[in-house]
């Protein structure tokens, strides 16, 4: 059995639209380099079908996955800012100066930082849950 990635985006009225999964998996590498001029400033939803194939035609949904995806003025997916750790206090963080202070991992996607904040490494640590929060 092998399978594949099927990617999806639905628009307004609901129409699915396919996006091959060679331009999303550059859209995640280098986000800027591969806008969607038309997503320009939406937010849409998305789907993610893992499918088997048989004699490449896929027979079977083997998971679906859905999230929301938003994109910027220039049609880039940017999924930030999540951590804002090197701005300053009262910056906008959708604007670029604010993308070009931020210094953690966990900024977005259009960053290339590589290391977590203090912040977020306390966060990333295996807690235990087990007696509750
Ligand atoms: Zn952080």
């Amino acid at each position: 059995m092998s399978s594949a990635v099927r990617l999806f985006i639905i628009g307004d009225s609901d129409q699915v639209y396919r996006l091959p999964a060679a331009r999303y998996a550059r859209m995640l590498r280098h986000p800027a380099n591969y806008p969607i001029t038309s997503l320009a400033n939406r937010r849409v939803r998305c789907a993610e079908a893992v499918v088997e194939l048989r004699s490449r035609k896929a027979v079977r949904v083997v998971r679906m996955l859905f999230w929301n995806a938003t994109f910027d003025e220039h049609g880039v997916r940017h999924q930030g800012p999540h951590c804002s750790t090197g701005v300053a206090s009262g910056t906008d963080l959708w604007k670029p100066a604010a993308q070009n202070a931020a210094t953690c991992v966990m900024w977005g996607s259009l960053k290339t930082n590589v290391a977590y904040c203090p912040e977020c490494c306390t966060s990333l640590r295996k807690m235990d849950l087990s007696a509750g929060f």
